[in-house]
């Protein structure tokens, strides 16, 4: 087999979705698992849907996923360049040729005309296509509708008979009645190709071996497969992943909560839970498993994996791999990662101080059993980080307007005051020890002082928090809630 070469080829008309990146994803790891190349190319002709700053969030998003494309923008190549926009000539002298060899013809039609056709075409409720006015003119009349237009397009050629099939790699054999296709137009008016036009020359000029794009592209195929044979190129194998639909087997969407990639980085789900969840968004090993490494997925990675019935985007599979892999994380690099969160949310310094920072990391170190995405991070631990924290009223209901409950706070903090060490079991021993004093245990003891110190009922280890909280935050927590517990208890 030749060198597989697939290509990512996003438009930068916004941002990134789940499924643009879930086919990178694809080719990235077939070309990795084959030892071919990965290639971005960037579908910038249709210059009215640009958006600025596009193209910066694709390459963004790929680096972050590390997705390092072999060929592309920034990198070069020998098949360059990959914005399509600094590739035009290429694109019209094929149309040029196309129209010389009688398989592609100029058309004069004006947007007036085509749009009045369209509505005739819907009044009568027939198939809307290009009534084909241009297709055999003789060269007067050509000339004549050229000389009265001010505008004018080449269209393709489309067979009016017949079938055109092709071979896709997950679906198998797909036919297409020529009949039903378009003569459809390969270079517009501003003088920039169409899509299809566009993709087929550069598949064909940077010898793309597999196309890998999404299902909605399977109709488009025919034209693809009609410009190859008219030019006189072997297509390369086309590969349509299937749908990403959302739980109610509808195409995923906005409905169905975010769809913008960067809206998963923001969240703060790692690049490993991504990579390993897009993956399995339409492969499959074959496996009864779930968690895979960067290496297994190449590793594993054969288009023969690809499946060819929707993939169901599950939320809460994908919080689940998440929390796995931040369980995995070295440490040091999930508070790099936690860090940003608790800047953001004003619980740290912009520039934290030595002795900041290192209270940090413990805290983030309590809560990676417990994140399931890094934006969690602050709504678990703020209270780390804060004078005071928030007592939640009905924490201080339950467990603070207990008669001996402001007793049993100021006790624990005068044996913290006095504990000789300071560590998880010098504190556990000192909570005991205050608790048997009053004859309290259990959970009689443990959440008066777990609200005493957090304000909340639920958190990490009580005995760690303690411990990472330090003495005279602890204590000065205590005091605090033995007053408020005094007070709920009088009232
Ligand atoms: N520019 C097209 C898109 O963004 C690429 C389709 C293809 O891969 O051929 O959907």
């Amino acid at each position: 087999m030749s060198e597989v070469r697939v290509r990512f080829a996003p438009s930068p008309t916004g941002s990134p979705h789940i499924g643009n990146m879930r086919n990178a994803v694809f080719d990235w790891l077939f070309a990795r698992h084959s030892g071919g190349r990965f290639i971005l190319r960037i579908e910038d002709t249709d210059r009215t849907r640009l958006v600025p700053g596009a193209v910066e969030e694709i390459m963004r998003d790929l680096r972050w996923l590390r997705l390092e494309w072999d060929e592309g923008p920034e990198v070069g190549g020998l098949c360059g360049p990959y914005f399509q926009s600094e590739r035009v000539e290429l694109y019209q002298s094929y149309a040029r040729q196309l129209a010389e060899e009688g398989k592609a013809y100029y058309c004069y039609c004006s947007p007036e005309r085509l749009a009045e056709m369209r509505k005739e075409q819907e009044a009568r409720r027939e198939s809307i296509g290009y009534d084909r006015r241009c297709r055999d003119l003789t060269p007067d009349e050509a000339e004549r509708l050229k000389g009265e237009s001010e505008t004018g397009v080449v269209r393709f050629r489309m067979p009016l008979s017949g079938t055109t099939t092709f071979k896709d790699v997950v679906r198998g054999e797909i036919s297409f009645d020529n009949a039903l296709q378009d003569d459809f137009v390969i270079l517009k008016s501003d003088g920039f190709p169409t899509y299809h036009f566009a993709s087929v020359v550069d598949d064909h000029d940077m010898l793309i071996s597999h196309v890998i794009r999404s299902e909605e592209w399977v109709s488009s195929t025919p034209k693809h497969i009609r410009l190859y044979e008219a030019l006189g190129w072997e297509p390369p194998l086309f590969v349509h992943p299937p749908l990403i639909v959302g739980p109610d087997r509808t195409k995923l969407s906005k409905r169905h909560g975010a769809v913008a990639f960067s809206s998963y980085i923001e969240e703060g789900y790692l690049p490993e839970t991504i990579l390993n969840f897009l993956a399995l968004l339409g492969w499959s090993a074959g496996e009864d498993r779930d968690l895979y490494s960067i290496d297994e997925l190449i590793e594993k990675f054969t288009l023969e994996g690809i499946i060819d019935h929707p993939a169901v985007f599950d939320t809460a599979k994908l919080q689940w791999m998440n929390g796995q892999y931040i369980r995995a994380c070295d440490p040091d690099r999930l508070v790099e990662l936690t860090l940003p969160y608790l800047q953001r949310a004003g619980l740290m310094a912009e520039s934290p101080s030595p002795d900041e920072l290192r209270y940090a990391r413990e805290v983030i170190r309590l809560m990676q059993e417990r994140m399931a995405v890094l934006s969690d991070a602050p709504k678990l631990c703020d209270f780390f980080f804060v004078d005071q924290p928030e007592y939640d009223p009905k924490a201080t209901d339950k467990w603070l307007s207990k008669p001996q409950a402001a007793d049993l706070l100021n006790k624990v903090a005068d044996s913290f005051e006095s504990a000789p060490e300071w560590n998880i079991e010098s504190i556990e021993n000192a909570v005991r020890a205050a608790g048997a004093e009053l004859g309290l245990e259990g959970g009689q003891v443990i959440h008066p002082v777990r609200v005493g110190v957090t304000g909340r009922t639920v958190g990490p280890g009580l005995f760690e928090t303690i411990e990472v909280q330090g003495r005279e935050r602890s204590v000065a927590r205590l005091r605090t809630a033995a007053r408020i517990a005094a007070r709920e208890a009088a009232g």
